[in-house]
């Protein structure tokens, strides 16, 4: 078949390796000048599947919007509503996402070894829990882990920092989550070393190339540069702005950007000692902000609030991040040379992705992944080839279609 993709997110990157690699003739169009320019940009890059199904507590997904902007009240109502009906956090939408994740994790994987990619990778995850509240919050979130079969230890401070030994001393530390499945890998860096590969199985880029509309039908067409362009299928994962590209064929998508902000710093190299910092992903519980180790970089993402642009930054969330760096890690990145980033989590009420046909003739979808769309990508992608395919994926989609929608 002749795929169109329309967005080279890590989603849509990811859609064409695996379409291609299954005999498709694919051509991706994204409005900027290079993959990975939104949200997937400067992602916290912790992959964790624990992370993605475990719920507001500890989760990447679910980071519950403090600020709800003008005309998302009902999105946030919506979503309360969706955690209720999924029976909260033990819910069977919520399991769905954290197998889903470990798919897309193994996938991941699998990809990152078969390829040889030389990408920024970091094993192990430690969820930081401050004093006795946090511990005893993060309680149910643990029990659930253990229903599930999920590999964690709960470690006290020693054994904490004998796993992160540049944590700070002097920070309260009650325990610690240990993930040992989960870890960190640079997400920009991966689309691109995966965008080379796509390539050489004859995925035809067009970068900065918006499609300005989208016509459904047999074929059906992607407006671009004025110009309609046939296909015969072709696939929305335009993160954010699908929503709005999709609406005039008649598709309410109630797809919210979650906007977080990340701050990257190189780290201090000490004589005798290394690089100071974390050796791998950390979590702090209490602020639900993420501390990666990127090579020789730090990482420090959180944040979540629901509606407003990409331009102005939010000084308090900016404020969190540097604050929790400083708590864990003080002085150990050259903060001189900090980058600052704000990036929009493309989120559903019920947190789960949308995946498969649209509807509308010759429409597929893969959006709305929320705050674990890295750690998930890979498998989504895997579950849209098989549909498009028309074959069984050995991925579990049940629930993450349109159907749910109506
Ligand atoms: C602060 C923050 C921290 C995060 N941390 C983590 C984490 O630690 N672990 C994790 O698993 N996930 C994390 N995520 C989530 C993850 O980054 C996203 O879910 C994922 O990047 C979404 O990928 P995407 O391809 O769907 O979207 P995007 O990367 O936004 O890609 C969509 C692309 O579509 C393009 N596009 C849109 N409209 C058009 C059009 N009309 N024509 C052409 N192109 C178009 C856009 O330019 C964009 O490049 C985080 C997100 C944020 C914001």
């Amino acid at each position: 078949m002749r795929v169109a993709i329309v967005g080279a997110g890590i989603v849509g990157v990811f859609s064409a390796y695996e379409l291609a690699a299954d005999g498709h003739e694919v051509t991706v169009f994204e409005r900027a000048d290079a993959v990975a320019a939104g949200a997937s940009f400067a992602s916290g890059s912790v992959v964790a599947p624990a992370l993605v199904g475990t719920g507001p507590t500890l989760g990447l997904d679910e980071l519950a919007p403090r600020l709800a902007g003008l005309g998302y009240a009902g999105w946030a109502w919506r979503q309360r509503r969706a955690a209720r009906a999924a029976g909260g956090r033990a819910g069977e939408a919520r399991t769905r996402l954290l197998r889903l994740a470990e798919a897309g994790r193994d996938r991941l994987h699998a990809l990152h070894a078969e390829l040889r990619l030389d990408i920024e990778r970091a094993d192990g995850v430690l969820v930081l829990l401050r004093r006795d509240p946090d511990l005893k919050r993060a309680r149910a979130a643990i029990k659930r882990l253990a229903e599930l079969g999920v590999a964690f230890e709960l470690l006290d401070a020693a054994r904490a920092r004998e796993h992160e030994p540049g944590l700070d001393e002097a920070a309260p530390l009650r325990a610690a989550l240990r993930l040992p499945a989960g870890g960190v890998v640079n997400c920009r860096q991966f689309a691109h070393a995966l965008r080379s590969h796509a390539q050489r199985l004859g995925v035809r880029w067009e970068l900065g190339h918006a499609v300005r509309a989208l016509r459904a039908g047999t074929p059906p067409a992607v407006v671009v540069d004025d110009a309609p362009r046939s296909f015969d299928a072709i696939v929305v994962a335009a993160g954010a702005e699908a929503a709005e590209l999709l609406a005039p064929l008649g598709l309410r998508i109630a797809l919210a950007p979650v906007w977080g902000h990340a701050i990257t710093a190189p780290l201090r190299e000490v004589d005798g000692i290394g690089l100071l910092g974390p050796r791998a992903a950390l979590v702090d519980e209490r602020h639900a902000v993420t501390i990666a180790r990127l090579g020789r970089r730090v990482r420090v993402a959180g944040g979540a609030e629901l509606g407003g642009g990409a331009e102005a930054m939010r000084d308090a969330t900016l404020a969190t991040l540097y604050a929790v760096l400083h708590d864990w890690f003080p002085g150990a990145a050259q903060l001189a040379q900090v980058q600052r980033w704000k990036g929009a989590r493309a989120m559903l009420p019920d947190g789960l992705p949308l995946v498969g046909p649209a509807g509308p003739a010759g429409i597929w979808l893969n959006l709305g992944h929320g705050g674990g769309g890295w750690t998930l990508a890979a498998a989504t992608a895997r579950l849209l080839a098989d549909g498009l395919g028309g074959r069984a994926s050995a991925i579990d989609g049940r629930g993450l279609g349109v159907e749910r929608l109506r």
